[in-house]
C-alpha cells in the first residue's frame, strides 16, 4: 500500500462512484480513505431514496439539468 494510483477522500456515495469511475476508465489502485469505521454513515446514510427529477430547480438551472440527466443514468445504470 505504499504506492497507489491515487486517492479519494470520504466514502459516502460520490467518493465511491468516483473512486468507482476513476478505477473502470483509468485502472490501478484506488484507495478510498475514510474518518469513519465504516462506509456510507455521514449524509448518504440519512437521504429519503428519492430521484430527484429537477422540479423543484428553477427551468433550465444547472441543477435542473444535472438533476434531469443524473436520474436518466441512474435508471441505465440500474437496468
Ligand atoms: C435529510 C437528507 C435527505 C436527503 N435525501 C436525498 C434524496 O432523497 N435523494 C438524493 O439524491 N439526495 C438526498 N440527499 C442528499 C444526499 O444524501 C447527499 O447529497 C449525498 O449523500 C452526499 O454524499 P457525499 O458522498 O458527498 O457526502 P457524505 O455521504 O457525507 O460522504 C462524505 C464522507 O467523507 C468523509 N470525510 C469527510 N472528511 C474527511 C476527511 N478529512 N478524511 C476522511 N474522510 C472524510 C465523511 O466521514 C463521509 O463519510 C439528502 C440529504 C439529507 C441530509
Amino acid at each position: 500500500m505504499d504506492q497507489v494510483t491515487g486517492v479519494v477522500v470520504g466514502a459516502g456515495v460520490v467518493g465511491l462512484a468516483v473512486a468507482r469511475a476513476l478505477q473502470i476508465n483509468l485502472g490501478g489502485e484506488w484507495l478510498v480513505l475514510e474518518q469513519e469505521n465504516a462506509i456510507g454513515t455521514q449524509t448518504s446514510s440519512r437521504n429519503s431514496e428519492v430521484i430527484h427529477a429537477g422540479i423543484y430547480y428553477p427551468k433550465g438551472s444547472l441543477k435542473a439539468q444535472m438533476c434531469v440527466q443524473g436520474k436518466k443514468m441512474l435508471y441505465n445504470y440500474l437496468k
